[in-house]
């Protein structure tokens, strides 16, 4: 499956909807300091169920709305939409009935998140599965956050070894060793 178009409302930076087309080949987003390039790579983390708000630079998931400038009052929701292209039909069973693929999550104040595929409502955890499955996801370590490749060459070795088994998706296994342990 190829992502298609990222479209982007009231998330962080980008108040009025904002669609990113993701042609074939690499796609570049430049731009000054501040413009909002990191929050596009949020939005697709967050789009595939990324519930730790840290990952998201905030205190708390609300933190991704739009909170208002100068000009322009705060909204109440944000909503980011990631469109698929399955006409290979790799998508997987449940998610594989179009050539097209459209995840949508929106998150309203005081009220939490709602995700949809193709326009039908779902959990948080199918869609987080449905990325699993594709080999992707929020905690994919093909997306590479600002800052991780100093991060990881200025690490201590212990620190480096962590960042490195997180990646490799392994970093649970200590946490069910240690419980395995405590037993
Ligand atoms: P750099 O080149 O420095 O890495 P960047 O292009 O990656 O910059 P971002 O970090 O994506 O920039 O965008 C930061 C901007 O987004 C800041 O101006 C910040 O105020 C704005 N921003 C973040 N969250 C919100 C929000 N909830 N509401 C409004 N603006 C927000
Ligand atoms: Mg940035």
């Amino acid at each position: 499956m190829r992502f298609s178009k990222l479209r982007l409302t009231g998330f962080k930076s980008f108040v009025d909807p904002t669609d990113l087309i993701i042609a074939d080949g690499l796609t570049g987003v430049v731009g000054p300091n501040g413009c909002g390039k990191s929050n596009l790579l949020e939005a697709l983390r967050w789009v595939m169920g990324e519930n730790r708000p840290k990952a998201m630079r905030g205190g708390g998931m609300e933190d991704v709305i739009f909170a208002g400038a100068a000009t322009r009052p705060a909204r109440n929701f944000a909503e980011v939409s990631l469109l698929m292209d399955n006409s290979e039909r790799l998508a997987p069973s449940g998610f594989n009935d179009s050539d097209q693929l459209e995840i949508i999550r929106r998150i309203t104040r005081d009220v939490g998140s709602a995700y949809k595929t193709n326009g039908k409502d779902v959990r948080a955890r199918d869609v987080q599965m449905l990325f699993a499955d594709a080999s992707t996801g929020a905690h994919s370590p093909a997306l590479v956050r600002q800052g991780q490749i100093s991060e990881l060459i200025n690490a201590k070795p212990k620190a480096r070894r962590r960042i490195l088994e997180e990646a490799a998706g392994i970093s649970g296994l200590y946490q069910r060793r240690h419980e395995a342990e405590l037993k």
